[in-house]
């Protein structure tokens, strides 16, 4: 045994507790498709039998573990100065702000794709509902709509669903043309609100809890707090979730580092609340550019617990608000459990039939819906109050590419779409629509001919060796010879 040869004399139920932990490892690496024996870092090799070494005093180590991500995202562009392209204000004779000077719509970067200029002419406002999932009775949109009846101006704003199923590519927002529009429509100010609630499956801090009873393991932890955006060895199945909720949550954040320079557009993020029951689980909450925004002057984070708002269980549930002006309305009603009354299941484990018990929590209680949907109309009211706009153009809007995110509830509709998708999976069913230049293969295309630069200079590189000798291949490309 090794442990003899080291003279390291460990008990026998402690060798048996080294086997254990051997066999599980091992497992775990088969499941991944390694071999069982497979080393995960590099091994150093010593010629000849095990050196005896002296006996060392035993010593208790202390594992460092290390709480938060110190590094920002590099897939994440850095966030904007405040109001770094917006409109300059200046003091006009009356004391009011007078704009001086305006963000040109064309020297976006969605202009070269969308008609921005003639976009703002319709003077019609957006309320964005990122990842909606289907539409129902009492959803954000419907309470935002209900409270707009009471506006003199309520044909100057629409509810957006961004959805996959409306539109292939402007309803992708892992599609990074996507991202740029909706950034866009943003810093125009013709967003003047954004409620997204990225998925959390991956984050969920029910991953972290022990499974009660000895019946099958949950869905183990991807993320931790030292690898907030994925563990580095993960299952295939795995690693295309985390990818996909990072690419979502990277989505919603560049959302945020938009409204920075728009003023007057509020965006609501909402996430689970950083487990404190669960000290060492990962959070959405601890990702850097998230704690950024949190730091804005204007942006508060609110927690509440869904059960005050008429959901089943208490589902502690933080919403980061940038630039939400009326969030008093929020904050002066009950949004923290009071305790008067009973909580549904605990959200741990599985349930009766396998399924994750997280799974059903997802849709907003209708009590949320309406606080949120008065929130974001109170934005628009504001925004009327100090500028009312003119009529609107629903004619040419209706015939917008933008308008196809607007989902009227119908049954009829929602039985015929299937919701839920966050990504895109390209079904073809618009194939009728013009094409859009593609984000993703422009970035591919890219990415190509940088590889082609890099491999050219190497290639001039080798052949100036002084025994490097450049051919022409019969395919008319450049080889080295030495
Ligand atoms: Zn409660």
């Amino acid at each position: 045994m090794a442990w003899e040869s080291l003279d390291i004399p460990i008990t026998v139920s402690m060798q048996h507790e080294v086997e254990h932990i051997r066999i599980r490892e091992a497992r775990h690496l088969v499941s991944l498709g390694y071999r069982e024996t497979k080393s995960m870092s590099p091994v150093i090799v010593c010629p000849g039998p095990l050196r005896l070494l002296p006996t060392q005093p035993s010593e208790l180590l202390q594992l460092e573990v290390p709480t938060i991500l110190l590094d920002r995202d590099p897939e994440i562009p850095p966030p904007p100065a405040p109001f770094c392209h917006m409109t300059t204000l200046t003091s006009g004779a009356d004391g009011k702000a007078i704009p001086t000077e305006k963000l040109d719509p064309d020297s976006l970067t969605s202009a070269s794709f969308f008609p921005l200029g003639s976009f703002i002419k319709l003077q019609v406002k957006l309320v964005l509902h990122l990842f909606s999932g289907q539409r129902r009775e009492h959803d954000f949109q419907s309470e935002f709509e209900r409270f707009l009846q009471a506006s003199t101006h309520k044909t100057n704003v629409c509810v957006l669903s961004i959805d996959i199923v409306l539109h292939p590519q402007l309803g992708d927002l892992t599609n990074p043309q996507a991202i740029a529009l909706w950034q866009d429509l943003i810093a125009l100010g013709i967003v003047i609100f954004v409620l997204a609630g990225p998925p959390c499956e991956t984050w969920s801090a029910a991953r972290y809890l022990a499974l009660s009873g000895d019946g099958p393991s949950g869905p183990r932890p991807l993320r931790s707090q030292s690898r907030l955006w994925g563990l580095p060895i993960l299952k295939r199945a795995e690693a295309q979730s985390i990818a996909i909720g990072n690419a979502l949550l990277r989505a919603t954040i560049r959302m945020f580092f938009a409204a920075i320079t728009a003023p007057t557009t509020a965006v609501i993020m909402e996430h689970p609340k950083r487990p404190s029951w669960v000290p060492m689980a990962p959070s959405s909450w601890l990702v850097p550019e998230l704690q950024y925004i949190a730091k804005q002057a204007n942006c508060f984070s609110v927690d509440i617990d869904q059960c005050m708002f008429g959901a089943p269980s208490m589902k502690p549930t933080t919403l980061l608000c940038l630039q939400v002006q009326h969030l008093q309305l929020l904050r002066d009603i009950p949004h923290r459990c009071d305790k008067s009354h009973v909580h549904a299941t605990v959200l741990r484990g599985l349930d009766s039939n396998g399924l994750f018990r997280t799974a059903p929590a997802k849709t907003y209680p209708k009590g949320l819906c309406s606080i949120l949907a008065k929130l974001a109309c109170s934005q628009f009211d504001s925004i009327c109050d100090r500028s009312p706009p003119p009529p609107p153009d629903l004619d040419q809007f209706s015939s917008s590419d933008l308008a196809r995110f607007y989902v009227p509830t119908d049954p009829y509709l929602n039985s015929a779409q299937s919701y839920g998708a966050d990504f895109s999976s390209l079904s073809g069913q618009h194939a009728f629509m013009p094409p859009l230049p593609n984000g993703k293969a422009a970035k591919a295309e890219s990415e190509l001919v940088s590889a082609r630069q890099l491999a050219c200079t190497a290639i001039e590189g080798l052949s100036q060796l002084p025994n490097g000798m450049s051919v022409v291949g019969k395919h008319g490309s450049s080889r080295v010879h030495f």
